[in-house]
């Protein structure tokens, strides 16, 4: 990665971050789910794809497990990704080891880091540059979200409802999640190798993240099922093109 005390260096810079070091042990029997092939490429390419289609991106570093390259080889789009294989045992931890191999390459505290899950494969690089276009000019940052469309439960100890939960003003977090790299540093070392994304982290230091508005599409494949769905929207949007030209 190019130094940042170069004068013709552009600052801050938009640097991606793609932990892609799970196990996936929701998704069923297999390999982890970001290497089994949807709609002809492996899960993780697609994803990857989205992100060679941001031009204002720097650089995008994936994280995948130690000793764990070797799967992606031939996957990265281009010159401007990097392989980083300092997975750890949570995505928290994946995500901070990333970050220093980052900073250690020469990204700034200031510079934006553009988290996102290996697993949301459906991102597009619209969606993508919408988050940059709210973020880059707020005092914090933030995140892809959607608005919760179902009627929400908590459950108790037996699988029954313990009560409803209000609905309005709640949002299901999704990714890029996007901060100040030397904040988000800041942050997942406060908060420890728990969090399950990077906002949580930045909230517990007292901020209040951007909510933006991102997509039902951009969901995280997750469970078995999630396989077909997102293999159809590939499909879909692939027919869609084809027709475009
Ligand atoms: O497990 P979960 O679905 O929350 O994982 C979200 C993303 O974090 C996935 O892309 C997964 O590969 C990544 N991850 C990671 N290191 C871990 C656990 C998850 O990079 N130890």
């Amino acid at each position: 990665m190019p130094a940042t005390s170069s004068p013709s260096v552009p600052s801050p810079r938009f640097w991606a971050l793609v932990p892609a070091a799970g196990s996936g042990s929701r998704a069923g029997e297999g390999p982890p789910k970001q290497y089994r092939v949807l709609a002809g490429q492996p899960l993780v390419a697609h994803t990857l794809a989205a992100f060679a289609g941001v031009a204002r991106l720097a650089g995008t570093l994936v994280v995948v497990a130690p000793g764990g390259a070797a799967a992606l080889a031939g996957l990265l789009p281009d010159a401007s990704f990097i392989l980083a294989d300092c997975g750890g045992a949570s995505r928290a931890e994946s995500v901070g080891n990333g970050l220093a191999a980052l900073a250690a390459g020469g990204a700034a505290d200031d510079d934006w880091v553009l988290v996102h899950d290996a697993a949301r494969c459906l991102v597009t690089p619209a969606a993508i540059d919408a988050l940059i276009d709210a973020c880059a000019g707020d005092a914090v940052g933030g995140l892809l979200a959607q608005p919760v469309a179902d009627t929400l439960k908590a459950a108790d100890a037996q699988g029954r409802v313990a009560a409803t939960v209000d609905r309005a003003g709640k949002w299901q977090a999704q990714t890029p999640q996007m901060f100040r790299l030397g904040l988000l540093r800041q942050a997942l070392a406060h908060a420890g190798a728990q969090v399950t994304d990077e906002a949580s982290a930045i909230e517990a230091l007292g901020h209040r993240p951007r909510l933006v508005q991102g997509g039902a599409q951009n969901f995280k494949v997750t469970w078995p099922e999630d396989f077909a769905l997102a293999e159809a929207v590939l499909a879909a949007r692939a027919r869609a093109a084809a027709q475009t030209v």
